[in-house]
Parts: C-alpha cells; structure tokens; sequence
C-alpha cells in the first residue's frame, strides 16, 4: 500500500475540523505506517479572487503555518518525513504570486477547483454549470501551470464531473486533454479519496454495518473519482498515486478503505494498468 501522501489540509483553511492540529493529522498519519507527507493547504491569495468565506487560510496566517510545519518536520524527522506545500489553482496573472508561494515551501500540487469565465467571474466547479469553452479553459489551465514548472502533481483531475451530469464527448474531450498535458510534462495524477470520504464515511457513520444494496447506492453518489476518466487515463504513459485530501479527524485511518472503494469505483482492471508511483 502506498505509504505516502501528499495532500492534507489544516484548520486554517476555515472548512477542515477545527479540532484537529497540525500535530494530530501527523500522529493519524505515524499510526497508518505513512512515511513521507506533504502538508497542502488551500494557498492564500495575495489578491483576493476567490470571494468565498471559509475556503483558504487569510495571507496573514502564512508565516505562521509554515513556522508550525518546519517545528514539526523537525520533531518527528527521524520517524516520518513532512513536506510543506500548498494546494494551489493556477489563474492568469497570478503566476508570480504563486512562484512565491513556490519558493518558501517544498511542494505544489495543483487543485484547480475554478476557472475565469469570459467576464473574469469564478466558475466553481460544484457551485454552477460549465459550458464546452469554460470546461476546456480548465484543462488549460492544467496545462499551463505544467508548462510554467508550478505544480508536482495534479489533485483530484477528474473534479469537473462535480459540474457534469454524465459523461459525454466533452468530458472524453477534456480528459483526453488533460492525460496529454500529463504525459507531456510527466506530471502525477492523484486519484483523490477526498469526496469517497466525504460521502461515504462522513454522512454514513455505520456505513459498514449496511447492506450491501445501500452501500452500492451511496458509493454511486461519488462524484471522483470517475471510471471512465480513469479507463481513459490508463490508456496514456502517465504517473498515478492515491491522495487522501485530509480535512476531517479519523480521514486518515480510513485509508485502507478508501483505497478499496476508489478501486471498486474504477474497477480493477483499470487499477492494474495504472502506473503507481513509488515516491513523487
Ligand atoms: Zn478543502
Ligand atoms: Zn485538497
């Protein structure tokens, strides 16, 4: 089982359990036999583009998050290895902002959760419909941010599906897309485990105590990882590895789970031509 993961959120983000320190998701992460994470925080944003409350830690809670992660990469440095980073979305003319970013931590993983529509409004996947422009915008971006060096692997790429309905030409289209730009650049893609949690474990409790009818209905209602993504994306000579997208006490020791039901989801035969990586 891959004993690394480089995607995990902090309180200062403002939607991640605020019970939960830096220290404690470290401790989730030694009990589990991880031995290399990254810390990925939603990035601050210089110039405020991102309007929502309760989405990233405020530009002025910077310093101190990368001082808490370097005490603590020190501390438990001859037990597991820790990464500072952030979890960023590339948007045009914010690239210096991020390249600053870059330079003060360890890793950037991309997770681009919006794009600019015509108007330079956000569209949030999740929040409103995309149309065929505003969907290939987002790969994109990807690409983009891949050829301008800012991120070492892409979260969640598959997170569009948030914003459509089936699986039709454009969403064939931008995965295609976005494997090519993966396998251009030799970016990793993560196959994130942050919505199984969210819907299976976290609004279903005694999940496991159901029937199997209704653990097939609510694991229907996952969103990403997708299967046909991923049977498209197994096609292309592309890195992969598992993303936990922590945010929530007891989401890491869940770990074994989630990577069986995002199996199940993609379904072994993809999971078997996939490329796993051994470290990024
Ligand atoms: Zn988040
Ligand atoms: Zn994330």
């Amino acid at each position: 089982m891959q004993n690394f993961n480089y995607h995990t959120h902090t309180y200062r983000c403002g939607h991640a359990d605020y019970n939960m320190s830096d220290e404690d998701y470290i401790l989730e992460y030694i009990k589990m036999g991880f031995k290399e994470i990254a810390f990925t925080d939603h990035a601050p944003e210089k110039n405020k583009i991102d309007k929502r409350t309760n989405m990233r830690m405020d530009y002025s809670e910077k310093d101190e998050y990368l001082r808490n992660l370097n005490y603590l990469k020190d501390k438990y440095k001859n037990v597991i290895n820790i990464k500072t980073g952030y979890e960023v979305e590339y948007l045009p003319n914010e690239e210096e902002n991020i390249k600053e970013l870059k330079n003060e931590t360890d890793i950037i993983i991309l997770g681009q959760h919006f794009v600019y529509d015509d108007n330079e409004n956000l569209k949030i996947f999740g929040r409103c419909e995309f149309n065929n422009d505003e969907l290939i915008r987002y790969a994109n971006y990807i690409d983009t941010s891949f050829k301008l060096g800012i991120p070492l692997l892409l979260a969640h790429p598959d997170i569009f599906m948030l914003s459509c309905s089936t699986f039709g030409e454009i969403e064939e289209k931008i995965t295609k897309m976005i494997c090519e730009s993966a396998e251009k650049y030799n970016i990793p893609l993560e196959i994130n485990l942050g919505n199984i949690f969210g819907r299976v474990f976290l609004r279903n409790p005694n999940f496991n105590n159901l029937s199997s009818e209704q653990k097939q209905e609510i694991i229907s209602g996952v969103r990403y990882p997708n299967r046909r993504f991923w049977q498209i994306a197994s096609n292309y000579n592309i890195k992969v590895l598992y993303g936990i997208d922590a945010h929530s006490k007891g989401q890491i020791l869940k770990y074994n789970e989630l990577v069986k039901i995002a199996n199940y989801i993609i379904g072994e035969d993809t999971i078997n031509k996939l490329n796993f990586i051994d470290k990024l």
